[in-house]
């Protein structure tokens, strides 16, 4: 048996439109499902109240319910509310109205922060080392300017998606549990766009290309990476920006190989400056500098220059340039180097292969 629409919502057969809405406000805010999770009488109550309203705020329905009663509704197709999302879809912009949802409020609550952004740059040996001021390219969606961001068409607003009030989830109850799914009438987003921005199509956002300049400090290597704070994607309805990271690989070099920050290098000599010693130039990251190669020398000795390797990336100091000394045997020789070379194995009492005669001993 259902209860008389005027005594649900407790007012007068003669209720004006504005008792009524109050009426139906105070009753829906009492009975919220938000207020009542998992209260059924609460549920009936808020269903109820709905319906009453429903009927009542409609003239037609009005009347014909003045007339008839419950049976008198029937020819007009109406069944009542199914359930919450029905509710909350007709009644979408008294709730608005009756929760209060104010355009700063709206702003604060429906801010987003803008996406983090990465980009690979690759980058010369030397410009690791020595750093370098360099222009990136970077494409990133920012807020549409024809529609300042919302997606609504120029003198239109989004508005607050009636089934989920805002908040883009919808939760409902099953036994014991809560369940927050995405709500399916605005996806997610906790407002709907009726009349779309035409430059955006209605998602508030364009993608465009930005020139940036990026500083690389000195002695970064493959794999670092360097934060710009805000040069992400912008935030949208007032949401912070997001970051860039950019990550940076080098490549490598043809004379200089790094291990952390010390620059690992070989040398060539020849034998005779490796037996007798010798004072040569060796590159450097900078220029060039003098070594000295003491008499004796092996093939695979490593002679050290202190710091002038890699300047460290946070802080102070550099590291070593590590030289790995190869004795090169000469391959191609001057009539007069042979003589030479074989009268030095000749006083060292070496046996060495002749180059017609096959092997030339010693006598
Ligand atoms: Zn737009
Ligand atoms: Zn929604």
């Amino acid at each position: 048996m259902k209860r008389d629409y005027y005594e649900i919502l407790g007012v007068q057969k003669n209720a004006s439109e504005n008792d009524l809405k109050k009426a139906y406000r105070k009753l829906a805010m009492q009975y919220h499902p938000d207020r009542n999770p998992d209260n059924k009488g609460a549920e009936e109550k808020f269903k109820e109240a709905a319906e009453a309203y429903e009927v009542l705020r409609d003239p037609e329905k009005r009347n014909l319910y003045d007339t008839y009663g419950h049976e008198g509704l029937k020819s007009t197709g109406f069944t009542g509310f199914r359930g919450f999302e029905d509710i909350f879809t007709s009644f979408g912009d008294i709730f608005e109205d009756f929760f209060g949802f104010g355009t700063r409020k709206r702003e604060r609550t429906y801010a987003q922060a803008g996406a983090d952004l990465r980009y690979d740059l690759e980058i010369s040996f030397m410009d690791a080392v020595k750093g370098k001021e360099t222009e990136i390219e970077i494409e990133k969606y920012e807020n549409c300017v024809n529609c300042n961001g919302s997606g609504a068409a120029p003198g239109t607003e989004p508005t607050i998606c009636p089934l989920c009030r805002g908040s883009g989830q919808v939760t409902r109850s099953q036994g014991f549990f809560h369940i927050s799914t995405t709500c399916h009438h605005c996806h997610g987003e906790g407002r709907v766009i009726k009349d779309p921005c035409k430059e955006c199509r209605g998602t508030g956002n364009i993608k465009r290309k930005r020139g940036l300049y990026v500083k690389i400090p000195p002695g970064v290597d493959t794999g670092s990476t360097l934060r710009l704070k805000g040069e992400g994607e912008e935030g949208k309805r007032g949401g912070p920006h997001g970051d860039l990271y950019v990550v940076l690989r080098v490549k490598e070099h043809e004379f200089f190989q790094r291990d952390g920050y010390d620059i690992i290098c070989q040398v060539p000599i020849s034998f005779s400056q490796a037996a007798l010693g010798a004072e040569i130039e060796v590159p450097t990251l900078n220029d060039t500098e003098k070594l000295t190669i003491p008499r004796g020398t092996q093939t695979g000795k490593i002679l050290k220059l202190e710091g002038a390797g890699i300047p460290h990336v946070r802080g102070y100091g550099r590291g070593n340039q590590i030289i790995q000394v190869v004795v090169k045997t000469p391959t191609k020789l001057t009539k007069r180097q042979e003589e030479l070379l074989k009268e030095l194995s000749e006083i060292s009492g070496e046996e060495v292969r002749h180059k017609e005669k096959g092997f030339f001993r010693r006598s």
